[in-house]
C-alpha cells in the first residue's frame, strides 16, 4: 500500500479531469528557455511548442496551471508571427488560432511565463515537477524536450533527462538538458553543494542518489531497498534499458513519490519518515479505525534496524513500506507510458507497479512473506474499507482511494495465479521491451495480455473485478 502517493495522485487526478487533449496535432518537439531569477523570485520561461496540425482548427488547447503568470503568446508559421488571445480554466489553456494560420500543417507555439519561486521553494532548493504543471506539455506524442537553464552562479539545476553541457561565465552557469518523453519532468535549482551524491553500480547501471539528507541510517535504507529491488527486477523480468538511475529527494514537499524515465523524485518526509503525525494522520484517512493486528513483523530485521517500537500498529504499517521505494522502481518495468485518458489508466499504472513491488517482496523475503502480507491487507481492507465511502470501484480510483494498491494488485495476483507466474513475467517483459519509449493505451495491454488468455476468460474476469464494490476479488 503506498500511503504517501495519495498526494501525487490527487493532482494526477485533478489532471485526468481537466478538458480532454484535442486529437488535432502533435507536439514535434518543445524547447524552453529558462532563467531563475533570485532578485525578483521568479523563474521566466521561453518556450516554444513546434506542433504538427492534423487538421484544421481554430482552438487548440493544453494542459497547465493557472499559477504560471503568461506575459506573451505568439504563434509562428512561415516566419509569420502573431499574437494569440488565450483563456485558463483551472488546468487548461485553450488558445485561439486565427484564421490565417489555420490552414498551416506546422506552427510554433511561443509561450513566455513565469512561475513565483516563494510557492516552490524549501531551504532555498526550488523545485518543480510534473504534478505541478510548471510546464504546458503532458502530452503522449512529444518526441524531444531541450530544456536551457540559467541560473546565479552559486546555483546547481537538475532536470530529468540526459544532462548534455552545462558551463559558466562571470555571473551565470548555464545547464543544457534533453529528455525523450514527458511522464515526468523535473527541474531542481538549488545553492550549489545542497546534495550530497552516492553512486552505486548495480548490473552495470549506475545508480545515483541525491540527498539533500545527512542522515545515514535514512539514506543508506532507502540506498539498500532500492539496489536490491533494481537488481531484482533485472533479474526476474528483464535488463534495464537505460544507462542510469537517478534518486533525488525533493526538500520537504511531503509524503509523495514519483517515477520518470531514469529519475525517481521523493519528498523528504516521505524519505525520513520525520513526521509521523502527518504520516498516521494520512492512514488514518484511508482507514477510519486503526485495528490492532496480529502479525506485526514480516520484515523483523529491518523494522528493529529502522524504528523504534513505541507503536505495534505504526510499526506495521512502517513493515508494509520498508520497501516503498520499490513501487516507484517497479514502475520503471511496469510500463508507465499510458497514454494520459487511457481506460483504467490507474489500474494498469499503479496496480501494476504496485504488484511488481510485491513480486519483490515475494522474491526477497520469501513466499510466506509475501501470503502474510496479502492476507494482511485483505484484512485491513474488508474490515475498514468495504462498505464504506473508499469502497469504489478499481476502474474509478481517483484521490486518495487506496483501492488502486489493494484491489488493483490483488487483480493481478488473480491473473498472475490463472496465467502462471512465468507467462505473467513474460507479459511485463514484452510490455517492457516491445514498447520501450512510447506511448500505450488500454487496448494494447490487453491485446498483449491476450496472448497468455487465448479464451478471454481471465481478462474477462480481470475487467469485471475492476468494477466491483462491497467484496474482494475471489479465487485468490
Ligand atoms: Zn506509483
Amino acid at each position: 500500500m503506498k500511503i504517501y502517493f495519495f498526494i501525487l495522485l490527487f493532482f494526477i487526478s485533478l489532471l485526468s479531469c481537466s478538458e480532454q487533449q484535442s486529437q488535432s496535432f502533435n507536439v514535434i518537439s518543445y524547447e524552453m528557455k529558462v532563467s531563475y531569477d533570485t532578485l525578483n523570485k521568479n523563474l521566466k520561461v521561453k518556450s516554444i511548442m513546434h506542433i504538427k496540425q492534423t487538421e484544421p482548427k481554430e482552438k487548440i488547447s493544453f494542459r497547465f496551471t493557472s499559477l504560471a503568470r503568461i506575459t506573451d503568446i505568439q504563434l509562428s508559421a512561415n516566419d509569420k508571427n502573431y499574437p494569440v488571445s488565450y483563456k485558463f480554466n483551472s488546468y487548461s489553456i485553450f488558445i485561439d488560432i486565427p484564421a490565417q494560420f489555420q490552414e498551416y500543417k506546422q506552427l510554433s507555439l511561443h509561450i513566455e511565463y513565469q512561475i513565483p519561486i516563494d510557492m516552490f521553494s524549501h531551504n532555498k532548493i526550488f523545485s518543480v515537477s510534473d504534478v505541478n504543471m510548471w510546464c504546458p506539455f503532458n502530452y503522449e506524442d512529444i518526441t524531444t524536450i531541450k530544456l536551457d537553464i540559467e541560473t546565479p552562479l552559486n546555483y546547481e539545476a537538475f532536470s530529468t533527462g540526459d544532462l548534455l553541457f552545462s558551463t559558466s561565465d562571470k555571473n551565470h552557469s548555464y545547464y543544457t538538458w534533453k529528455n525523450e518523453n514527458i511522464n515526468g519532468y523535473l527541474l531542481i535549482i538549488s545553492p550549489k553543494n545542497s546534495y550530497s551524491i552516492s553512486k552505486k553500480m548495480i548490473d552495470s547501471k549506475e545508480l545515483e542518489f541525491y540527498f539533500v539528507n545527512h542522515d545515514t541510517s535514512i539514506t543508506n535504507n532507502v540506498m539498500n531497498e532500492f539496489c536490491k529491488s533494481f537488481h531484482c527486477f533485472n533479474t526476474i523480468i528483464c535488463g534495464y534499458k537505460d544507462d542510469k538511475l537517478r534518486l533525488y529527494e525533493i526538500p520537504d514537499s511531503g509524503f509523495y513519490a514519483m517515477t520518470s524515465r531514469k529519475s525517481i523524485m521523493v519528498g523528504s518526509l516521505m524519505l525520513a519518515k520525520k513526521n509521523r503525525i502527518s504520516y498516521e494522520r494520512s492512514i488514518k484517512s484511508i482507514f477510519k479505525t486503526f485495528d490492532k493486528l496480529k502479525n506485526k513483523s514480516i520484515f523483523p530485521e529491518i523494522v528493529n534496524n529502522s524504528f523504534n517500537n513505541d507503536s505495534a500498529d505504526t510499526n506495521y504499517i512502517y513493515t508494509q513500506n520498508l520497501s516503498w521505494i520499490s513501487h516507484e522502481i517497479a514502475h520503471l518495468w511496469g510500463y508507465y507510458y499510458y497514454k494520459f485518458n487511457t481506460r483504467l489508466y490507474k489500474f494498469v499504472t499503479e496496480g501494476l507497479a504496485e504488484y511488481i513491488r510485491w513480486m519483490y517482496i515475494e522474491s526477497e523475503y520469501g513466499k510466506d512473506s509475501l501470503n502474510t502480507y496479502i492476507s494482511d491487507l485483505k484484512y485491513l481492507f474488508s474490515k475498514n474499507c468495504i462498505n464504506t465511502i473508499y469502497d469504489i470501484p478499481v476502474s474509478m480510483a481517483g484521490p486518495s482511494d487506496a483501492i488502486q494498491y489493494f484491489k488493483g494488485p490483488l487483480i493481478f495476483h488473480y491473473v498472475r495465479k490463472q496465467i502462471g507466474k512465468e507467462n505473467f513475467i513474460s507479459f511485463i517483459r514484452t510490455l517492457y521491451n516491445k514498447y520501450f519509449r512510447k506511448a500505450i493505451d488500454y487496448d494494447i495491454f490487453r491485446m498483449e495480455l491476450s496472448k497468455y488468455d487465448k479464451s478471454g476468460k481471465v481478462i474477462k474476469r480481470m475487467e469485471e473485478m475492476t468494477e466491483m464494490t462491497g467484496e474482494l476479488p475471489p479465487d485468490l
